[in-house]
């Protein structure tokens, strides 16, 4: 199966081809190693960095960013977003405090501060 995907690594977005069979992928048009890390991943266990918000309970904002500190599997994101939706915080929160910890092998972590 023949794939084309945009590299999202760097600005530059080349157009990469995959060609995904039982012996493996094979990579072309990446303009770089990276490129062709990012779509042999893309290709075989995506993964994604889940970015959302927390509610602040008593705090002089009602929202408190977040995002997982590591990408996690592309197919667990819903799972993700249910658990930061069902989450509240108290203040104050710092930039980089552990919201939810050990959410498929990473964190939830606040990307601000809260008072
Ligand atoms: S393949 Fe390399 S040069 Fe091209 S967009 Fe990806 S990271 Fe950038």
């Amino acid at each position: 199966m023949k794939r084309k995907l945009v590299c999202i690594v760097c600005p530059r977005g080349c157009i990469i081809e995959a060609d995904v069979s039982e012996l493996g992928v094979e990579i072309s048009g990446n303009g770089c190693p990276k490129g062709a890390a990012y779509a042999k991943e893309e290709c075989t266990a995506p993964v994604r960095t889940v970015t959302s918000a927390v509610r602040v309970v008593g705090g002089n904002e009602a929202m408190v960013s977040v995002k997982t500190a590591k990408p996690v599997p592309k197919d667990k994101i819903f799972e993700v977003m249910r658990l930061i939706r069902a989450k509240t915080v108290a203040p104050p929160v710092s930039a980089g405090d552990v919201i939810i910890s050990g959410v498929f092998g990473t964190d939830i972590i606040a990307t601000k501060s809260v008072e």
